[in-house]
C-alpha cells in the first residue's frame, strides 16, 4: 500500500503513514492536505517524532527511473513505504533541439552568405547532452523533494550494469557462473553488455537469451567469459553440442565476426554510462551516504525474492540493501511524469523555419498556467481531474485520465499548480 507523506507542524518530515490513519487525521482536524501529488500531508500540532532508517533507491534508466522508499522496521524489517516512477523527456528535448537546429542551418542557408563558424565552441568537461543532463536533474528534483518531505537517512543507486572488480579481468578468470551466486549474475549482465542484448546467432533482440558456450565444454571449450556468448532458445537447441564453425559452416561471415567480437574484451565498460556516474556525483553532494550496486546484484535482488520485473521494483531490489525488501508485487507506484515548463521561444514558426506569429509574453490567464492540475465541473458532464493546457481566451483543455475537455475556467477549481510533472 502507497503510504502517505507526513509533514510535522514545522515542515520536518515525519515516517509515512497508512491512508487509513492519514484519513482519520484529516477528518478529525489533526492534519491538512500539503501537497496531491505525492499524496503528503502536514499535521497542525505535532512537533517531530520518531523515524526509522529510511533509504531512498533509485534505479536511473533511459526512459524512465524507479524510485523506493524502503524503511527499516526494528520488528518487520524492510519494507517497501512509498515508490514512484519518474519517466524522463529526452526524446523530446532531443527532437526539440534537432528541429531549432535544422530550422536555423536552412535559414542561414537559404539568406545569405555567412562564413564558416564550426569548430569553435568548447564545452566543460562533464558535459553531457542536454537530453541526457536533463535525466540527471529531473532525478535529483525529485531526490531532493522526497528529502524534504520524507525521513531519507541515506541513499541507494544502481550504478554500473556489473562489476568488472566483481569479476577480475573477466576475460582471462575462468568462470563458475553457477546459476544463484552474484558471480553468475554479473557475468549474465556483462554478456548482455558485451553481446549488445542480442542473439549471436540470429540477432533476435527481446527475446530470453540463455548462455551459449562459443567452443562446447565436451569438445574442450573453456568456461572462459571470452568463451561465452548469448544465444535465443531456438538458436541454442539447433547448435546442441556443436562447435560454432560446425554450426556456421554456412555462413562464415557471422562466424567470423562471432570469433572477432568474442576476443575483444569490453572496453572500460563502467564508463559507458555517463548519465549514471554524474547522477551519483550529485548524490554524493547531497551529503547523505550513498550506497551503489550493480545490475547484477539487483537481478539477483530481484528473482530471489520473485519479483516482476518493474522499474520500482528494481530500485527496491538496489545493492546490498536490496535484499529481502518487503513488497506488494501489485502495489501501484505513482507515475510522474517529466513535462518541462514550456518554452522559452515566443516565435511561431512555420515549416521552413520562418516566424509566422508571436506568442504572448504573458504565461498565465485568469489564474491559471499551463500544467496546473484542477478539478473539472462542467455541467452536464462528470467531475473529472485533469492537467489545464491554456489559452489566451475563456476555453482552456483540460486533459483527464480518459478524456479531453474543453472548458471555461470558472467551472475548474486548482489541485495544485503545475511544477513541470503530470502525475497519475
Ligand atoms: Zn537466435
Amino acid at each position: 500500500m502507497q503510504r502517505v507523506l507526513v509533514l510535522d507542524k514545522n515542515r520536518q518530515p515525519l515516517m509515512p503513514c497508512h491512508p487509513a490513519r492519514a484519513r482519520q487525521l484529516l477528518r478529525r482536524g489533526k492534519a491538512a492536505v500539503f501537497r496531491r501529488f505525492p499524496f503528503t500531508i502536514i499535521l497542525k500540532d505535532r512537533e517531530s517524532g520518531v523515524t526509522q532508517p529510511t533509504v531512498l533507491k533509485l534505479d536511473p534508466g533511459s526512459n524512465t527511473t524507479g524510485l523506493a522508499l524502503v524503511a527499516d522496521f526494528a520488528r518487520r524489517g524492510k519494507v517497501l513505504v512509498w515508490a514512484a516512477e519518474l519517466r524522463h523527456r529526452g526524446a523530446a528535448i532531443r527532437k526539440a533541439l534537432a528541429d531549432r537546429r535544422a530550422h536555423r542551418r536552412f535559414r542561414r542557408f537559404k539568406l545569405r552568405y555567412r562564413p564558416a563558424r564550426f569548430n569553435n565552441r568548447t564545452r566543460p568537461s562533464g558535459w553531457l547532452a542536454p537530453s541526457l543532463q536533463h535525466r540527471v536533474d529531473t532525478t535529483m528534483t525529485w531526490v531532493q523533494r522526497l528529502m524534504r518531505w520524507t525521513p531519507v537517512t541515506s541513499l541507494s543507486q544502481e550504478l554500473v550494469r556489473f562489476d568488472t572488480q566483481a569479476m577480475q579481468n573477466p576475460e582471462i578468470s575462468g568462470v563458475e557462473y553457477q546459476q544463484g551466486t552474484l558471480f553468475g549474475y554479473e557475468v549474465r549482465e556483462y554478456l548482455l553488455e558485451k553481446w549488445v542484448r542480442k542473439c549471436a546467432y540470429c540477432d533476435a533482440e527481446n527475446v530470453p537469451l540463455t548462455i551459449d558456450h562459443i567452443h562446447p565444454r565436451s569438445k574442450g571449450g573453456s568456461n572462459r567469459v571470452s568463451n561465452l556468448t548469448l544465444a535465443c532458445f531456438p538458436c541454442n537447441q539447433r547448435k546442441g553440442n556443436r562447435d560454432v564453425a560446425e554450426f556456421l559452416d554456412r555462413d562464415p561471415k557471422r562466424l567470423a565476426r562471432i570469433e572477432a567480437q568474442r576476443r575483444a574484451p569490453l572496453q572500460d565498460a563502467a564508463a559507458v554510462n555517463s548519465i549514471r556516474w554524474a547522477l551519483w556525483r550529485n548524490l554524493v553532494a547531497t551529503g547523505l551516504d550513498v550506497e551503489v550496486g550493480t545490475g547484477g546484484r539487483t537481478k539477483r535482488n530481484r528473482s530471489q525474492q520473485q519479483y516482476p520485473k518493474e522499474h520500482w521494483i528494481d530500485a527496491a531490489c538496489v545493492g546490498e540493501s536490496g535484499a529481502n525488501v518487503r513488497l506488494d508485487p501489485f502495489h501501484k507506484p505513482l507515475a510522474i511524469q517529466a513535462m518541462g515548463h514550456g518554452e522559452r521561444q515566443r516565435a511561431r514558426l512555420n515549416r521552413y523555419g520562418f516566424p509566422r506569429g508571436y506568442k504572448l509574453r504573458a504565461r498565465s490567464y485568469l489564474g491559471f498556467r499551463t500544467g496546473d492540475v484542477v478539478f473539472c465541473a462542467k455541467p452536464k458532464i462528470e467531475v473529472f481531474a485533469g492537467r489545464v493546457a491554456i489559452r489566451f481566451r475563456p476555453s482552456f483543455v483540460v486533459t483527464g485520465a480518459d478524456r479531453k475537455v474543453e472548458s471555461h475556467p470558472k467551472y475548474l477549481s486548482m489541485i495544485q499548480k503545475g511544477d513541470g510533472y503530470a502525475y497519475a
